[in-house]
């Protein structure tokens, strides 16, 4: 049988070598290591024999079978070659054609939005941290100094989830993140400072009309070290704006107020519809509103395990939808989601 073995490796390579055409290589296939194949009916006849040459011959055959393999593998791609090359010389394929274009996906100009303003932080030096969309309230609202008769919390704007699933408790009841901010929280506890971090994310509020959805994107950033003012901050997201936005943007800096910072300021950018004459997107002020900011309430600081006597930092936060509305000249938000080719298909 040993020799049968081998007589049908030595027929085989031949008849592979002269094969011509993928038709006569899958004959051949079939032929050999097919079903009812040369070698199959080779190991039928194997429960005949002793042990010892049973396992002898059972050895072969699989080494047989890899290399008839191989070979076949190799017979197909030299006959492919053959025709490509056949083609060509009979001049039936003209490569001076033009190419066909294709209709390709298209990057959702919310994608793009983030990842733009990701890109412009990370030539300042910041990371990208992520946390969880499903937040426990302590991330979501203790840690970041908002109490619990804030009106943030209220149930018109947040969406809490059912506790019993998620081992939550009535003093810490689970909810659809609000705000990017937890991962502020979950940074701080994880590392020891300085941070230089920007958290990109969807978050969630109960709000919809047109110009707020129940789930939108945001991007936090959060800068702590021992020395950091708020003339940084201004600097970095003047820095922001200008790369973002244009060279000749211009910010201004409100007073504001947040729970998790003080002092606070709202960011506000040059029109970039009227470059700052007044137009009806920025209600002939000039300005166009873009991102809230201010320095880390030592509070923070302290749910977070920092030492507010040893450091300082800023945070920031700002729609993604936003952004992409004002850069794009989007009026209504709720395009964002209706996932229309012909909407997405023009950024
Ligand atoms: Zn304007």
């Amino acid at each position: 049988m040993l020799e049968r073995l081998q007589s049908i490796t030595e027929t085989a390579n031949r008849e592979l070598e002269s094969a011509v055409g993928l038709e006569a290589v899958e004959a051949l296939r079939v032929k050999y290591l097919g079903k009812k194949g040369e070698l199959a009916g080779i190991m039928s006849g194997m429960g005949k024999l002793a042990p010892d040459e049973r396992r002898a011959l059972g050895e072969k055959a699989n080494v047989v079978k890899a290399e008839l393999e191989t070979k076949i593998s190799a017979a197909i791609l030299r006959v492919q070659e053959a025709a490509l090359e056949a083609e060509l010389k009979g001049a039936r394929i003209d490569v001076t054609l033009p190419g066909r274009g294709r209709t390709g996906g298209h990057r959702h100009p919310v994608s793009q939005t983030l990842e733009d303003i990701c890109a412009v932080f990370a030539r300042l030096g910041f990371v990208v941290e992520q946390g969880p969309e499903i937040e426990l309230d302590w991330y979501n609202f203790e840690a970041l100094n908002v109490p619990a008769d804030h009106p943030a919390r209220d149930m018109q704007d947040t969406f809490y989830v059912d506790g019993n699933t998620l081992q939550a408790s009535h003093a810490n009841p689970v909810v659809l993140r609000t705000h990017t901010s937890p991962v502020q929280i979950r940074t701080m506890l994880n590392q020891k400072p300085p941070v230089r971090a920007v958290m990109p994310g969807r978050v969630y509020r109960k709000d919809s009309d047109q110009t707020h959805t129940p789930m939108f994107h945001q991007v936090e950033g959060l800068l702590v070290d021992t020395k950091v003012t708020f003339a940084e901050l201004k600097g970095t997201l003047d820095a922001f704006a200008k790369a973002f936005f244009g060279a000749k943007s211009k910010t201004r800096f409100r007073p504001s107020f947040f729970p998790f910072t003080e002092p606070s300021a709202e960011v506000d950018v040059s029109c970039v519809f009227c470059s700052g004459k007044g137009c009806r997107v920025c209600k002939q002020t000039g300005w166009l509103e873009v991102l809230g900011s201010g320095m880390v309430h030592p509070n923070v600081f302290k749910h977070a395990g920092y030492d507010p006597s040893q450091v300082t930092g800023f945070a920031f936060g700002m729609g993604v939808e936003r952004l992409a509305m004002l850069r794009y000249g989007i009026d209504d938000l709720r395009t964002m989601f209706e996932n229309d080719y012909r909407f997405v298909a023009q950024f």
